[in-house]
């Protein structure tokens, strides 16, 4: 398979070079040029697989010619055999029409395992063929920095620097990032909030022979690899439920549409999805840009903070498809965004619509939908997958409707016990997780002081 720009200009990658590459050169991000479209027949016979079986299948057509096949079925194997539960993505229902797709039994507890514990794998395989080293430099609010360290945390060939802002994560989220205690893996604790922290990893990528003669490597999910290990779930989970033979919804929690897209992109694959549910929490960047609005407005701290962004970048991939695949379009239209609003074309608003609704949930909203399912199913949900089971009151009627839960309970407590409920036991296997010993350097909100602790931990 090969990949293009959202832009048109940047050259034309196999799988391993965009893995490695993160953000395209003309500042685009990079897509499939075509994806494969699979039969029914062949959807059919997939209804069996157990999840690893099934990414390797899914997968596959993405990755070959970079990687041998027995080499990338160990290595997703292997990915999915630390997730706490046997079916790795298991489907329960709660009414007659609803069901909820967990996705938080991987190491960190939120959906983002399913992609970072492959792309982890997968940057050591291709920097060990190179004979190279990679720096990964990530900022966090908290989901994608633990997700990254699990990842990567056994890796040879890369060192982890997990930028989060200080004493603005959860305890939580922060222990998870900073109790790993692998060599590799250096959490810095910047003084200033989550923006301060991307404008310092931004920054970097722009100055990348900082860190010469490493390679810098993005991992956020601009990172194509992380959405393609996305689609896996909604096909896996689609055929279960029966996807091919009566019309079936998924409703995303989304902030950076990562998620959302994975699903667009089993779509694309020939999956007969027939809708889908956006929802956000106040930041509604993405409600706006459904409306045809691209736009900026102030950050909102919210209970679900995981979903809390100014920018929603994997917008762009959608856009790129919604506008003929374009590149000049595309590029114009974010040239334009940079510094303003900017109002997209109609008819490719009228497009996503027919397959995207969109509304943002507050944390009333949220808090109040906490406590109904509870009341109405017994199942105790995160703030984020409370987002997207609200999101439910705009679906068109007549639809099975599958829930993507992003994230466990546990991991969220202050909005679980806002919402009235005791704090929620972590998993047996982490529930020393608040004692055991952190490692972290507080730093101040500033590049050369950020750089060269950069520079004294990779040399
Ligand atoms: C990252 C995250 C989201 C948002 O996913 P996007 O791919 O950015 O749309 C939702 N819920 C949880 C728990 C997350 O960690």
């Amino acid at each position: 398979m090969k990949f293009v720009s959202t832009r048109g200009l940047a050259p034309v990658l196999d799988f391993d070079e965009v893995v490695l590459t993160g953000l395209a050169s003309d500042g685009g991000l990079y897509v499939p040029e075509k994806l494969p479209v699979v039969s029914e027949a062949t959807f059919r016979a997939w209804q069996v697989l157990p999840y690893d079986k099934l990414a390797i299948e899914v997968m596959w057509p993405f990755v070959e010619g970079t990687i041998l096949r027995e080499t990338f079925e160990l290595m997703v194997i292997d990915a999915y055999a630390s997730f706490r539960h046997e079916a790795i993505a298991p489907i329960k229902q709660l009414t007659s029409d609803t069901w909820l797709l967990e996705l938080f039994h991987g190491p960190t507890l939120a959906f983002k395992d399913f992609a970072l514990q492959l792309l982890g794998r997968l940057l050591d395989h291709f920097l060990a063929r190179r004979g190279e080293h990679g720096v990964v430099m990530g900022a966090t609010s908290g989901d994608t920095g633990s997700a990254a360290i699990e990842g990567s945390r056994h890796s040879k060939h890369l060192d982890l620097i997990i930028l989060h802002p200080y004493q603005r994560v959860s305890e939580v989220q922060r222990r998870q990032m900073t109790t790993v205690m692998s060599a590799n893996v250096h959490n810095i604790a910047l003084k200033g909030n989550f923006d301060d922290c991307q404008a310092i990893v931004k920054a970097s990528f722009m100055d990348q022979d900082f860190v010469q003669p490493n390679r810098l490597l993005a991992v956020n999910s601009i990172n194509l690899a992380r959405i393609m290990a996305q689609t896996v779930y909604y096909i896996y989970s689609g055929l279960r439920i029966g996807v091919l033979d009566r019309p079936v919804l998924f409703s995303v929690p989304s902030a950076n549409f990562g998620d959302a897209y994975g699903g667009y992109m089993a779509c694309q694959m020939g999956l007969p999805i027939a809708h889908f549910t956006v929802a956000t929490n106040a930041n509604d960047a993405l409600v706006r840009a459904l409306s045809g609005d691209l736009s900026r407005k102030p950050l909102t701290k919210t209970l679900s903070p995981s979903m809390d962004i100014v920018v929603s970048s994997n917008f762009e991939r959608l856009l790129f498809d919604l506008y003929g695949k374009d590149g000049e379009q595309i590029a114009n239209v974010m040239k334009a965004f940079q510094t303003g609003s900017v109002t997209l074309d109609s008819s490719a608003v009228e497009k996503a619509r027919g397959l995207f609704s969109a509304i943002a949930v507050d944390d009333d909203r949220t808090c109040d939908t906490i406590r109904r399912i509870f009341a109405e199913t017994g199942e105790l949900i995160d703030p984020h997958t409370a987002t997207g089971m609200d999101a439910l009151s705009i679906a068109p009627a007549e639809m099975t409707k599958v829930v993507l839960a992003t994230a466990h309970p546990a991991k969220f407590s202050e909005a679980v016990q806002k919402a009235g409920f005791d704090e929620v036991p972590l998993p047996s296997d982490m529930s020393d997780l608040l004692t055991r010993d952190e490692r972290y350097t507080i730093l101040e909100n500033d590049l050369s002081e950020v750089q060269h602790f950069v520079h004294t931990v990779t040399k």
